[in-house]
């Protein structure tokens, strides 16, 4: 049974009172930490009505109402809630003075202690461990902060906004007040105090006001700041340039924190992040580790607008900023590098991650309507999917009409709290300027906000040769609960069309499709006289986020994956052809001239582009994840699934070993080259040693345990993965090369340990239990755990032994880490997910020890995920 409190959507009412401003004030003491806040409050309604406040273990110690101490029947108080019975009916302060205890909070939520240093997560309902209140996005106030604490203990002391006074106290105390003009919720208020090295910078914004930025690091890091400091002045610049959209304080702080649930924080003014995503440079960071830093701490900036200055009006619409805010991410990646090989990465994130997630039990809508813990739904349906939603409404706009759409939504809900209904309205007022010039269904769309799962599109053509007509026909399946109506989306389809006898030039170009009911055809005639049937390419650059199925022939794809000029396409065909191979090899059905026109066509490949496509060609020589393997099966054999893809790279490996070899000779000249040059070189390197490593090339090995200690991190990662499968000494060298260098550097060492606990060949759970015993084993820290528990679960062979006692060991961690990191815990059991989709021994095995964990003593976040696992 479950004793799980459900939030639902319908039943959101607005709280009958604003709070125009508040007054906090910490006082940082040896062992705990006094806080008195000081609420104006304006009551909504004319009559009284009880004003309730959130708490979370807060020890109160006095109360008063202007300015006039409460008696105890005038309220009520349990370390999670207090009611005030009969607050005044006209606008009144409220002051309250309690005692935290952030040294002893190991939920990193609220306010808490990381490597010496004290710091906060508000988002989505930490604040109310740090004072009682509404905590919630609906009620944003003017925040002033007054910090007091010991000057050697805590020479730095931030918060949210502009820094307006600071000074000495007596006993070797000081102060500093910080004043924050823009109205925000309580989930952006932040606080940081602590031994922490300044690196500043200054940004010039278009309109000419000066930005003070500032990273604050722990002592040694700062040399590895340059690259964060970059990435937000061109994030800075691009908001400028493409949305019209300035920064608005004098101050950009960023603080990096060892010990953090989440990747970054957008708090108002006062970033604060998960310091593996600030630290970083090209000897201690891989290329693609450094995009990401560059993409998070551009997301976390524009968060100011799509999030703080636009926040949500309840956690219901938590899309409404972070599908915004991760579109805006990727079109600044997009922009600033290669946008075609950008949705080559992003598709494949969504199509390992958040399709897997709609398949399982814990699939929900990017608009949910109920949730037990908020922080459960912190997901890749709302992140990445709320982006394609956003994607595909500037597709179907055009981005003119979508740029005004946005532009009128920002300046119509600025300073307030919105839904998603909200912003798809105005966006499209915006655009359009009456919402019945609209050229789709509206109605349909909001659809993709309240529908959970994938869509599923089936093509079938007819070629009339003699009229030189495609027809196209297209069908939408969608598994909706509600199966009693006749769901319809907005589906926006981009293709082309190519003659095969053309050498590859479209003879159709990038035409957009709308399929807005369950059936509906194409006729696709501007073939000039074509006779023979034309090769179709749809889902160009993935226009909507769903599953197709086509009766395109193997030729089909092999011409595509050949000619196609989009990038996305063009992969997306090696990959099926590739999916298609594999397949056939696990059922036992061997399509050798399928592999040997494949082999053919990487070896075409490789001879017809340019050395400057490498990062495509490393893109489109690389297999499909396992998660998108598993779906071809009606029952999931991981083991063997894993062996197959392995056994399928050996193949390519051997295949076409000659042209790899002379291929990586040529480009070797260009690996040296800064990021972002050289990227796609060293990617291509890096992908070419997997390749030959496993086809037993000794050279590739021997190159592998050099590049360890070479100055790139990318360099070293790559040949690490190359060994990885390898029961070789040289995998052994390498990873203790690689330990004696980075044992010093937490950040680079948590790489380590999940290579480690990942690795095959290895005595599974013997490795695990001592790494996690390793003195350089941070118990506390997310990044850690994740690295070690997370890692295991790709040790493919070790945690899905038949004997089930993989499974059982990662019961077992689950249960720990929920007891020190419930957010951590309930993340990390996901990975039980998909239990019933395995064979039945695993599949057995498995339940198993999801009951373990269900009949443990574990946190109501961790235990709402069990229990939509065991349904
Ligand atoms: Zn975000």
């Amino acid at each position: 049974m479950s004793t799980n409190k459900s939030t639902k959507l319908s039943d959101y009412v607005e709280y009958p009172f604003l709070i125009p401003s508040i007054y906090l004030d910490f006082d940082i003491c040896v062992d705990l930490v006094e806080v008195q806040s000081s609420m104006i409050i304006e009551p909504k309604l004319k009559e009284s009505s009880r004003l309730i406040l959130q708490g979370n273990q807060i020890k109160l110690l006095s109360i008063s109402i202007n300015g006039k101490e409460l008696n105890s029947e005038e309220y009520y108080n349990s370390p999670d809630e207090l009611i005030i019975f009969n607050p005044p009916i006209s606008k009144f302060e409220l002051k309250l003075i309690s005692q935290i205890d952030p040294f002893r909070n190991t939920s990193l939520e609220g306010l808490y202690l990381s490597s010496g240093m004290l710091t906060t997560q508000c988002e989505a309902e930490g604040f109310r461990s740090i004072c009682y209140h509404p905590d919630r996005p609906d009620i944003l106030s003017n925040f002033t902060v007054r910090v007091e604490a010991d000057r050697d203990l805590y020479p730095i002391l931030l918060s949210n906004g502009n820094k307006k006074y600071s000074g000495n106290l007596n006993n070797n105390r000081h102060e500093i007040v910080w004043d924050d003009p823009f109205p925000k919720p309580s989930y952006l208020f932040a606080l940081v105090a602590g031994k922490l090295n300044t690196v500043s910078d200054k940004y010039v914004t278009k309109s000419g006001r000066l930005i003070d930025i500032k990273i604050y690091v722990e002592t040694g890091d700062e040399k590895y700041t340059q690259h964060a400091i970059t990435s937000l002045k061109k994030a800075m610049k691009w908001d400028e340039d493409v949305y019209g959209l300035e920064y608005d304080l004098d101050e950009y702080k960023i603080v990096a924190v060892r010990h953090f649930n989440m990747g970054a924080m957008e708090n108002k003014g006062l970033n604060i992040f998960n310091s593996k995503l600030v630290l970083a440079d090209a000897e201690t960071a891989t290329d693609d580790e450094l995009e990401r830093i560059e993409s998070v701490i551009a997301h976390e900036y524009f968060h100011n607008w799509t999030g703080n200055r636009i926040t949500c009006r309840d956690w219901f619409q938590l899309s409404l900023k972070e599908g915004l805010t991760v579109f805006r991410d990727q079109s600044f990646t997009s922009d600033l590098h290669n946008s075609g090989i950008k949705r080559i990465e992003d598709v494949s994130f969504l199509r390992n991650f958040q399709f897997t997630e709609d398949k399982g039990p814990t699939s929900h809508a990017v608009k949910p309507k109920e949730y037990v813990a908020i922080d459960n739904f912190y997901t890749t349906t709302i992140y990445e999917k709320g982006a394609e939603l956003i994607r595909m409404l500037e597709l179907l706009l055009g981005k003119e009409k979508f740029m005004r759409g946005i532009n009128f939504y920002i300046k119509t809900f600025d300073g307030s709290a919105a839904t998603t209904e909200d912003f798809i309205n105005s966006l499209i007022k915006g655009a359009y300027l009456d919402k019945a010039n609209c050229t789709f269904n509206l109605t349909k769309f909001l659809n993709w906000y309240y529908e959970r799962g994938t869509p599923k599109v089936y093509v079938n053509q007819s070629w009339d040769s003699k009229k030189s007509i495609l027809n196209v026909s297209f069908e939408q399946k969608i598994n909706s609960d509600k199966s009693n109506e006749n769901i319809e989306m907005v589906i926006p389809i981009l293709y082309s069309c190519y003659g095969r006898e053309k050498g590859g030039e479209p003879i159709v170009e990038d035409k957009l499709f709308i399929l807005d009911k369950n059936k509906k055809n194409l006729q696709i005639n501007a073939l000039n006289g074509e006779k023979d049937f034309p090769v179709l390419s749809i889902f160009r650059r993935f226009s909507s986020p769903v599953i197709w199925e086509t009766d395109l022939s193997i030729d089909d794809y092999l011409f595509l994956f050949l000619n196609d000029n989009d990038c996305f396409s063009r992969w997306d065909s090696g990959q099926i052809l590739m999916r298609e191979i594999i397949k056939n090899n696990i059922n036992k059905h061997v399509n050798y001239s399928l592999e040997y026109s494949f082999i053919n066509a990487i070896k075409e490949t490789i001879k017809s582009l340019e050395i400057n496509d490498s990062l495509l060609l490393s893109n489109l020589l690389t297999i499909p994840g396992l998660a998108e393997l598993e779906p071809l099966f009606e029952k999931v054999d991981p083991i063997n699934i894993y062996k197959e893809s392995l056994n399928f790279q050996v193949l390519i490996g051997n295949k076409i070993h000659q042209e790899l070899r002379v291929l990586s000779e040529n480009i070797l000249v260009n690996i040296n080259q800064q990021w972002p040059m050289g990227r796609g070189e060293r990617k291509l390197i890096g992908t070419i040693w997997s390749y030959l490593a496993l086809a037993g090339d000794e050279g590739v090995k021997k190159d592998c345990v050099e590049a360890i200690v070479s100055s790139s991190m990318t360099m070293a990662r790559s040949a690490l993965r190359a060994l990885k499968p390898l029961d070789s000494p040289e995998t052994e060298e390498a990873s203790n090369l690689f330990y004696d260098l980075w044992k010093e550097n937490p950040v680079v060492l948590d790489s380590w340990f999940a290579y480690e606990a990942s690795r095959p060949h290895k005595q599974g759970i013997n490795v695990i239990e001592k790494l996690l015993a390793h003195s350089k084993f941070d118990w506390k820290a997310p990044n850690a755990i994740r690295a070690v528990i997370g890692g295991f679960s790709k040790n493919i062979e070790s945690f899905h032994s038949i004997d089930g006692q993989g499974y059982l060991f990662m019961a077992e961690k689950i249960i720990e880490v929920d007891k020190i990191n419930p957010i951590t815990a309930s993340r990390m059991v996901k990975i039980f997910s998909k239990w019933k989709t395995y064979i039945d021994k695993n599949k057995e095995e498995m339940y198993k020890s999801i009951l373990k964990i269900n009949k443990a003593n574990i946190s109501s976040n961790t235990r709402e995920v069990v229990e939509l696992i065991l349904k």
